[in-house]
């Protein structure tokens, strides 16, 4: 990739430096945009992915980033498009609508690692009370799911033990590598004329009642609408600005390890996954003593989202445990209840894992809203101000709440229902607990 990084030094008007090669138009659009310039505040998967589609409407865009592209969550998650996990109603609409873009991303942008063969959700005896609720409550939902035995969930992934009796096979899940759609994301938002400023946010700008840009550590710069996409320090511009902003932060946690000789290419999750959702645990049959494992009752505070991938490389991603930090600026780095029982209760299902060498190990800070959605939202009391924020499940939903907030800077009706996921409302206003991890 070669991002056109401008310092800002060069870019105090973005919409008047004559340097700039005017965007290219790719997008047909039957009227005129409603802003002609926009600054995108934030570059993970939601700031690029947003810049990119601002930018093919034509759009003038200005995407500032404070580290660089991908620094924040969207650089460091596992990568999973989790239909499997998305509650029937708004949460599914969006994950649908990401479903229908990321063939589009990954024939037009360069490579990233983009695996459509599905999810398998593996399970033992303990879990079985629960699998029939589970199954037909997603097929009811609509989903594409298969009940496959133990010697066909081998198959989809050959390190699965012989007690493994059976797996949930979503056809319709995959996975992507996080660093390089964010990249991809970047560059191609650059090519349609995209300018990419390496710079810290500092503040919003209003003039007579309307936002008019961004003051960043450097400078001023001036645009007809900002989006903010800051990921978990969104909150920090808003309230400054005096507009309320509830969110709520999760450490997640990935480990790495040696690359491997089998290949495979399904998303397998453990079953430690059902305790995470409240749609889960409404089901007949769940009980948590069925679905955690006993390192995890010692531990209740850390949630495990239990999951193993391969890497084109070969390597293993293995992950997620997730707790609940003070806020966005709580170290990511992983801990040692984190990484227990990443190790413990992979270690134990997973029994093939137990020597491969650990190459590494990270963590991120993803936020999370009370009620489960993320905002993609106008904010009435402040016209030219634009959000998209709160998403837990960005890798997911990512590319359409990206492709709404175009929609919603340019004016045009965007391609689902989005009053779920409006600013205005009180888990955001004013903050609200959760009663599950991802909701
Ligand atoms: C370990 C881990 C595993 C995960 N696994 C999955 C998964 O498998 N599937 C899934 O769907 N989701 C997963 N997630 C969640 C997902 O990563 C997030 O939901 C998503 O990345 C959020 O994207 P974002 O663009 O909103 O925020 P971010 O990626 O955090 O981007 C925000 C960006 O804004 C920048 N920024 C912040 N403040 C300023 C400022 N003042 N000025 C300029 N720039 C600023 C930051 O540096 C950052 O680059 C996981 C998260 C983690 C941490």
């Amino acid at each position: 990739m070669e991002p056109v990084v401008t310092r800002l030094s060069e870019a105090h008007a973005p919409h008047i430096d004559p340097r700039r090669p005017s965007p290219r138009r790719i997008d047909a659009m039957t009227t005129p945009p409603a802003a002609a310039s926009t600054i995108v505040v934030g570059a993970g998967i939601v700031g690029a992915a947003t810049a990119l589609y601002l930018a093919r409407a034509g759009v003038e865009v200005t995407l500032i980033e404070r580290y660089e592209p991908g620094a924040g969550a969207s650089g460091r998650n596992a990568g999973y498009i989790s239909m499997i996990t998305r509650s029937a109603g708004p949460q599914l609409e969006l994950a649908r609508l990401s479903r229908k873009l990321y063939p589009e991303l990954a024939d037009e942008l360069d490579d990233f690692e983009f695996r459509a063969n599905g999810a398998l959700v593996y399970y033992y005896d303990e879990q079985v009370p629960l699998i029939e609720g589970f199954v037909e409550r997603r097929r009811a939902d609509g989903l594409p799911i298969d009940v496959v035995d133990g010697d066909r969930a081998r198959e989809l992934c050959p390190l699965l033990p012989d007690e493994v009796i059976g797996g949930i096979h979503s056809r319709s899940d995959c996975y992507i590598h996080p660093g390089k759609l964010v990249e991809a994301l970047v560059a191609a938002a650059v090519k349609e004329g995209a300018r990419l400023v390496i710079d810290d946010a500092v503040e919003l700008q209003v003039d007579s009642g309307r936002c008019i840009g961004i003051r960043t550590a450097t400078g001023l710069l001036t645009a007809d609408t900002v989006a903010l996409t800051a990921g978990s320090w969104t909150a920090e511009l808003m309230t400054r600005a005096g507009l309320p902003f509830h969110l709520l932060h999760m450490r997640m946690q990935m480990v790495e390890t040696a690359p491997i000789d089998d290949r495979f290419d399904v998303a397998a999750y453990g079953p430690s996954l059902f305790h995470e959702y409240a749609f889960v645990r409404e089901l007949p049959g769940y009980d948590d003593d069925i679905v955690l494992h006993p390192l995890q009752q010692i531990m209740p505070e850390v949630g495990l989202l239990e999951l193993i991938c391969q890497r084109a490389d070969g390597r293993l991603w293995l992950g997620c445990p997730i707790e609940f930090v003070d806020g966005p600026d709580a170290s990511p780095a992983p801990t040692v209840a984190g990484m227990a029982q990443t190790f413990g209760v992979l270690g134990d299902h997973v029994p093939a894992l137990q020597h491969l060498a650990v190459e590494r190990t990270w963590g991120g800070i993803a936020p999370q809203t009370g009620d489960g959605l993320p905002v993609i939202s106008a904010v009435p009391a402040l016209p030219g101000l634009f959000v998209g924020s709160g998403l837990a499940y960005g890798a997911t939903v990512g590319p359409a709440s990206a492709r709404v907030l175009a929609d919603l800077v340019i004016g045009r009706e965007p391609d689902i229902d989005v009053a779920a996921f409006r600013y205005d409302r009180p888990a955001i206003t004013e903050g609200m607990a959760r009663s599950a991890t991802l909701g």
